[in-house]
């Protein structure tokens, strides 16, 4: 991963004043290929690794963090204030409905997001109204009718064969012919969703193999008719060095105001994320994760950087396990990982003890991965916190460390004073600690076994 490269980088470099020239220019090699490796476009990688190598140089090496730390440090920084900074929401009209368009290549996810946003907004108390505005293939219509009625979301399409009149249809691939207008169809689903109180319309258009002026201008036009609160690009995330190309050619030709990444699923690293925010400083807003009506996610800017640099991405995985069980379920699930214990107060002290030797505790967690959501409640954390913890676990018995579900009040009564703190002091490590103990179950279960049908986790 870029943080091993760069902790090998940088091995013997602690203690200096300020990063050299050298040693910048050496990491920012590691940094070039860890993005190539994640798919993120050329042109993008060299305006990236040159900011951060200006930054680098100017970097003070703190006490606290090592040269590599300091680095990756940066580059997170900055991956997360191109990726957006924060999720950004959608922009409901005040008078409804708030209509969204949906545009992008052929195959790129557009028609199995619109159900996925449909249910989303559905489970929030919206009343969505998806259009088929896909009149390139009869076949398109008849998916987002399918995908509706999975998603529990009524559609709105044209009556085939009836729709006659412009000339919509442009090609004529198998099974194609002219069947309708999809800038009269896109006006009329949003008159119906005004006409049936939906406060949402979902607009699917068509797309093409290949950026084409013909589909361009049919979504500008679509664009100028229905005057979109948000036009959502739907774009592939495993389509690499293509991204630049596209993302520029769709928001040059739609003014897209959002982009939706699919496909993240499969092995993409991500580095589309990082093409399409740089090239047209629009923010990601959502993922797209499986092929089921469900598999959607709103998207964390600081998250995908953390996938982009392989630190881990924890706090989505534990999204992800909550989201698809429920409480009781996942209580089980808790209690069964608890029961386990495998992780002891020894192994705490132990970890502990080589934290303290490689500097603070704080800056440690902030580096760990699905940290980076915790910042502020890390920015409370006091490093002295840490020598009064390690009183207590020292005033514990072998048995104790090894068995603290079996600590019980006349021990904690002991532990309290022969550490000198209050017996409350201890009912709030050991709480901790077993919530920590939790955590490391599942950041175990992330890197191999998996939970049960959940796939990745
Ligand atoms: P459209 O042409 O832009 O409307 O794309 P579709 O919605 O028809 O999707 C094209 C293909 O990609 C279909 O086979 C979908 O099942 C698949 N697909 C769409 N979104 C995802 C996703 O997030 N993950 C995976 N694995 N497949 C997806
Ligand atoms: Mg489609």
């Amino acid at each position: 991963t870029l943080s091993d490269r760069l902790t090998a980088t940088f091995k013997n470099l602690r203690g200096k004043g300020r990063l050299s020239e050298t040693d910048v220019n050496k990491a920012i090699r590691d940094i070039r290929l860890a993005l190539l490796d994640a798919d993120v476009a050329l042109p993008v990688v060299k305006r990236f690794t040159s900011r951060v190598r200006e930054r680098a140089l100017g970097a003070e090496v703190s006490q606290a963090l090592n040269p590599a730390q300091q680095v990756v440090k940066i580059v997170n920084e900055e991956l997360i204030s191109i990726l957006g900074g924060e999720t950004r929401q959608i922009r409901f009209a005040k008078q409804p409905p708030t209509v969204i368009m949906l545009a992008g290549l052929q195959g790129s996810g557009k028609t199995t997001f619109a159900g996925k946003l449909g249910r989303w907004l559905k489970d929030k108390g919206h009343t969505p109204l998806l259009v088929a505005a896909d009149l390139q293939r009869p076949n398109a219509v008849t998916q987002l009718e399918v995908t509706g009625e999975r998603a529990g979301v009524p559609v709105f399409a044209p009556e085939r064969g009836n729709m006659g009149g412009h000339d919509a249809v442009l090609d004529s691939g198998e099974g194609t012919r002219s069947f309708g207008d999809p800038v009269a169809v896109s006006r009329a689903g949003v008159a119906e969703a005004q006409a049936r109180q939906h406060d949402v319309v979902i607009i699917d258009t068509a797309g093409r193999l290949a950026v084409d002026t013909n589909l361009m201008q049919q979504a500008a036009d679509i664009r100028a008719a229905v005057q979109p609160d948000e036009v959502l690009f739907v774009i592939d995330a495993m389509i690499g060095q293509a991204a630049v190309e596209t993302a520029q050619a769709f928001h040059d030709g739609v003014a897209f105001t959002g982009v939706v990444l699919s496909k993240l699923d499969g092995d993409a690293r991500g580095g589309a994320a990082l093409s399409v925010t740089e090239i047209t400083g629009e923010p990601i807003m959502f993922a797209s994760i499986g092929e089921k009506v469900t598999d959607i996610e709103v998207f964390h800017p600081d998250r995908m950087a953390s996938r982009i640099l392989d630190m881990g991405d924890v706090l989505t995985l534990i999204e992800q396990a909550e989201k698809a069980f429920d409480r009781s379920q996942a209580d089980e699930m808790a209690r069964k990982f608890l029961a386990e214990e495998d992780f002891t107060f020894e192994d705490f002290l132990q970890q502990m003890n080589a934290i303290k030797k490689m500097g603070s505790l704080k800056s440690m967690l902030k580096m760990m991965p699905g940290m980076q959501g915790m910042r502020e409640q890390l920015d409370a954390f006091d490093d002295r916190e840490f020598d009064r913890v390690e009183a207590m676990v020292r005033s514990m018995t072998p048995f104790e460390r090894t068995h603290p579900k079996q600590i019980n009040g006349s021990r904690r009564a002991r532990i309290a004073k022969g550490s000198g703190v209050t017996v409350s002091d201890v009912n709030q490590l050991l709480e901790r600690f077993g919530q920590a103990q939790k955590m490391m179950k599942s950041l175990a279960r992330g890197g191999g076994g998996g939970l049960p049908g959940m796939p990745g986790i």
